[in-house]
Order: structure tokens, then sequence, then C-alpha cells
């Protein structure tokens, strides 16, 4: 019997969370480590990076 494998990439953030399998938009590298990211997560990433750097306007993402 064939298997097939399909490679699916998760929000840490959900997963560690509670453990909720939501599907990763954006991939945060930072030295070397890195998140995987749904849009929530992303977005409450971005707004807290951006505070962190003054960064006062939200950093535009190419899409
Ligand atoms: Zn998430």
């Amino acid at each position: 019997m064939a298997t097939k494998v399909i490679e699916q990439f998760i929000c840490n953030a959900c997963w560690n969370k509670n453990g909720t399998v939501v599907e990763a938009v954006e991939r945060l590298t930072l030295g070397a480590r890195e998140w995987d990211l749904c849009e929530e997560h992303r977005d409450r990433f971005g707004k807290l990076l951006g505070e962190a750097l003054d960064v006062v306007e939200p950093i535009a993402v190419s899409a």
C-alpha cells in the first residue's frame, strides 16, 4: 500500500498554547531560531516586535 505524506506547517504558538493545529501562514526567523505562525500570531508578534523596536508605524510586509 502506498503512503502519501503531506507536509503541513502549523502555528508553533497555537500548538504550544493548547495543542491546536492551525495552519501557519508565515515563518519568523531570528538568528538560529524560527517559528511558524498563523495569521493571528503573526499580527500579534509583529505588533510586539514593533513595540520592542520602537517602530511606530507597522512594518510593510511585501507579498
Ligand atoms: Zn497561532
